[in-house]
């Protein structure tokens, strides 16, 4: 166990290290954020700051030398970084989750090796390889760049064949994968916490609604279906954490469909659909993903009221904060980026036991 006054390092510098952050203090824990970017709103938050590109080693080991763990709340986080820093620190959770995460086409294999099932799919190499996958998995599909992808970015859609030049072009014509068009009653996603001493516990599913490939909102309870399909697709997960010897939150999207749950992707970190347990769950996904990482016995997962709704706000939404801050039962979340850009996550919005007014 991590003794109160411990730093814990953690790599990205966006909003969920922001919140990770939050928890960690709140259980006695300094933070360390090291992240590239100029702009940081985890760092303004935390004592230790480090500005420095992912593959300069001096300054990831100076990093290493000042945390007593080290987490990352990115998942494209270069794997060599977490490999060099796992030579001079405990990484949790470890590399080997965030390399099948970066990559589409592993992550399905994985998954199916398994035991559970993605949309079908097909790799898509070159350009070329698209007519081919077109003809096996036929349309309409959907196209994704095998790295670097996330909030609908890396995507098109392909409704027809005649579509393929545009979609390839519009995802700048990398390597990607062709997933065939699954027909879903509705989006959840599995949140679950894996500690150190490989105890797993679960949160209640949401259901996610997706607006242009970027959620939009979580809500709980979800209907019956999802209810229905929780089970199934909460083993899937914990067998996948159990393969990875996982440390931390990991999270799993799925679509149920009339053949049940099938798996979209997965994320090695808290996640957007998990920001609900804030104030909704007992221990947030914050918090157990922190006292995880520090040896600690996990809190609990239970919800503590029914109905929960978790709305983002995506660029010009957040000019409903004033509105948001007059409900009673609302709980805002500013994020404190100084750039508002359409699509870009600037806060959120929790209703936890209350409904939005
Ligand atoms: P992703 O970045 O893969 O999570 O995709 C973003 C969103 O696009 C998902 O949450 C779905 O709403 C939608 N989507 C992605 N893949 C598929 C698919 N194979 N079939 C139907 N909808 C999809």
């Amino acid at each position: 166990m991590l003794p109160p006054g411990s730093t814990i390092g953690i790599l990205g510098g966006g909003q969920l290290g922001r919140m990770l952050a939050v928890a960690a203090a709140q259980l006695g824990y300094k933070v360390h954020v090291y992240a590239p970017d100029a702009e940081s709103v985890a760092a303004e938050v935390t004592a230790h700051h480090s500005q420095a590109a992912w593959d300069d080693e001096p300054r990831l080991a100076a990093f290493a030398a000042a945390c007593a763990v080290v987490t990352y709340e990115f998942e494209n986080v270069p794997v060599d970084t977490v490999r060099f820093l796992s030579g001079h620190v405990a990484v949790r959770p470890g590399v080997a989750g965030l390399k099948i995460a970066q990559d589409r086409l592993e992550e399905k294999s994985f998954v199916a090796g398994l035991g559970g099932r993605p949309a079908p799919f097909a790799a898509v190499p070159d350009r070329a390889a698209l007519d081919a996958a077109l003809a096996a998995i036929g349309a309409p599909a959907i196209l994704k760049t095998v790295r670097m992808g996330y909030d609908g970015k890396g995507q098109a859609r392909i409704m027809t064949p005649a579509d393929a030049d545009t979609a390839w072009e519009a995802i700048g014509r990398h390597a990607a994968v062709l997933e065939g068009f699954v027909t879903f009653a509705h989006e959840f996603s599995v949140i679950l916490v894996r500690g150190i001493d490989g105890e797993v516990c679960f949160w209640d599913s949401p259901v996610n609604v997706h607006e242009g490939g970027i959620l939009a909102t979580s809500c709980l309870p979800p209907p019956q279906v999802v209810l229905d399909q929780q089970d199934e697709a909460r083993a899937l997960m914990a067998k996948i954490a159990e393969e990875l010897d996982y440390v931390g939150v990991l999270t799993g999207e799925f679509f149920a469909t009339d053949d049940g749950p099938v798996f979209n992707e997965m994320a090695p970190r808290v996640h957007n659909s998990g920001h609900w347990t804030i104030e909704g769950a007992v221990a947030s996904q914050f918090e157990n993903h922190i006292r995880a990482v520090a040896g600690l016995p996990l809190g609990s997962t239970a919800t503590r009221a029914l109905p929960v709704t978790m709305r983002n706000l995506i660029g010009a939404d957040i000019a409903d904060i004033p509105a948001l801050l007059a409900d009673e039962n609302c709980h805002v979340h500013h994020y404190s980026k100084t750039e508002v850009r359409e699509g870009r996550k600037l806060g959120h919005a929790t209703w936890s036991g209350a409904s939005p007014a």
